[in-house]
């Protein structure tokens, strides 16, 4: 059984400050409520303080949007998994969208990112998901096996079932176009055709594959009953922590 995850992720939004007022109401709402792993996501800035707030509580875990796939250097301006692990940092977004397209990242790069947290014992939740224009062209499954294959290339059976994977259709990403619970259930199920073809199928079966793409209270449930969607990824609606607190708890009960 596949416990369901739904993680925040605050993108460029949050101060310290923000973060601290978010989480007194957020932690408030969801009570001990632990039907579903929750991962908060703020900016480099405020995972200091979260990670001080959280604490070991079960209540929720701490995640990191990005990071460098070297330990250290001359990197200006980035961050290395290291550095995440100090702070108590539990989960890296890898490959988000955001970051291949206005970032440059690659299928490559995302690979040697995800190599490089699980060498630090972080879980990668590694972003995949089709453009509009691919949709339209019919290559949904070719994308998608194609980012599977590279950006989860040499990993074993342990290190794949840590990982999360994260269907987010590009043009579902903060446009307030969802997709349907149908159309999301046919490119989980055919996310985990893949990875049972290309590892096997026990394997495939523990793997979390979360739906992303302006998930919000009002959809969460019914995307959330549908067989392979293990969880959100959720953008816009992670930043008001009732809103939040209700899609936790609709995933906790599906
Ligand atoms: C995201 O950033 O991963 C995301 C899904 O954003 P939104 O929920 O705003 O569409």
């Amino acid at each position: 059984m596949r416990k369901k995850i739904i993680a925040a992720n605050w993108k460029m939004h949050m101060t310290v400050s923000e973060a601290e007022a978010f989480l007194h109401t957020f932690l408030h709402e969801i009570g001990d409520e632990a039907g579903a792993e929750v991962v908060i996501v703020p900016p480099f800035t405020a995972l200091a303080k979260v990670s001080e707030i959280l604490g070991r509580g079960q209540a929720a875990k701490l995640g990191a949007q990005n990071m460098h796939a070297e330990k250290s250097g001359a990197f200006t301006g980035e961050i290395s998994a290291p550095m995440l692990r100090e702070l108590y940092v539990r989960y890296v977004v890898l490959g988000h969208s955001e970051r291949r397209t206005i970032f440059g990242e690659t299928d490559e790069v995302v690979n040697r990112k995800v190599r490089a947290a699980l060498d630090a014992a972080l879980k990668p939740i590694v972003c995949i998901g089709e453009t509009l224009e691919q949709r339209d062209a019919g290559q949904v499954e070719a994308v998608l096996h194609s980012q599977i294959e590279k950006g989860l290339h040499g990993l074993n059976t342990k290190e794949l079932s840590d990982a999360v994977i994260a269907y987010e259709p590009v043009w579902a990403i903060g446009t307030g176009r969802t997709a349907s619970p149908q159309q999301a259930q046919e490119a989980h199920a055919f996310i985990r055709k893949t990875l049972s073809e290309m590892w096997d199928a026990a394997t495939a079966d523990k793997v979390r594959i979360q739906y992303g793409g302006s998930v919000k209270p009002q959809n969460a449930a019914e995307l959330m009953r549908e067989p392979d969607i293990d969880g959100a990824l959720v953008g816009g609606a992670s930043l008001d922590p009732r809103g939040f607190a209700e899609i936790v708890k609709a995933a906790a009960h599906h």
